[in-house]
């Protein structure tokens, strides 16, 4: 069909496998697997879409099936995620989107999501979907523009959760002096919850309270949840958290001995020259030279 035929038929619409946020979500957790921060069925993403950005693809406009879900979200009702399902590897998402993935709107009761695309083999969203709702509600609640939520196994966080006291300043200053564009990227700091069995309720809540006030939140040894307004925002906050990360790790195995150090001063002085305010609680504190 030549493009000026396509143009002027309206029957014609773009399948929705083509349209950019599924080709973003491809390519974000081909990025995450090539990192190494989602082995196996590792990791999960979801994606808020508005029912404008999808009204022209094809593929999107029936309900496929109804999945219940275990928890109320009616807080959400109407919305769309592009999300990835349960037990799928993201090393293939990029391949099999259409059965690796699924858009889905949350139903009028909160209790359950209309399938629209996707997940063509029966699929469903991935089990940590309800700790995923429950932060696009509390985000939302701080920012209008929230989009998506990220969950991944960075191995230098994880690694620190064992080696650390769980403690959200002690994190939140670490990982800031470790570079400078740590402050800048997250002057929030990163939240810390204790170890809690995942796919949970639980975790979902604990992980939904923490969000009120960071949008990086550490699951004690096994991973961490990202929130933000886009995709390239949300993988960078955690890419940038997990660099410090790794820095801190480089610096355990040469001996661990501070000689510099990034000052509480030199932080302020980040803040004022890129305009932003970090959090008060956790700007002064202890040097890392003993
Ligand atoms: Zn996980």
């Amino acid at each position: 069909m030549d493009s000026k035929k396509q143009f002027l038929n309206p029957e014609f619409s773009p399948a929705f496998v083509d349209s950019p946020y599924v080709t973003q979500l491809c390519k974000i957790t081909a990025g995450l697997y090539q990192h190494g921060w989602d082995e196996r069925n590792g990791g999960n993403v979801s994606y808020r879409l508005l029912p404008e950005e999808v009204a022209s693809y094809s593929g999107v406009h029936d309900v496929k099936r109804n999945l219940p879900i275990a928890f109320d979200a009616s807080a959400l009702k109407g919305q769309l995620y592009l999300v990835t399902g349960t037990g799928r590897y993201f090393k293939n998402v990029k391949d099999f989107p259409e059965r690796d993935a699924g858009l889905v709107r949350i139903a009028e009761d909160g209790h359950s999501v209309d399938l629209l695309w996707g997940f063509n083999d029966g699929g469903q969203p991935t089990s940590e979907f309800p700790a995923h709702l429950m932060t696009h509600i509390q985000r939302q609640k701080q920012d209008a523009n929230q989009r998506v939520v990220m969950h991944c196994h960075p191995t230098n966080l994880i690694a620190m959760s064992f080696t650390l006291p769980l403690e959200s300043k002690l994190f939140s200053r670490l990982l800031w002096k470790m570079q400078a564009e740590s402050v800048v990227v997250f002057p929030e700091g990163i939240g810390v919850i204790p170890y809690m069995t995942p796919g949970t309720n639980e975790i979902g809540q604990a992980t939904a309270e923490a969000m009120a006030d960071y949008r990086l939140v550490l699951w004690p040894q096994h991973g961490i949840f990202g929130a933000g307004d886009s995709m390239d925002e949300t993988f960078g906050l955690i890419e940038t958290a997990e660099k410090a990360a790794l820095i801190y790790s480089t610096i355990q195995a040469q001996g661990g001995k501070f000689v510099n150090e990034i000052t509480d001063q030199n932080l302020k002085d980040l803040c004022a020259r890129f305009d932003i305010t970090p959090n008060q609680d956790f700007i002064d504190g202890d040097s890392l030279i003993k």
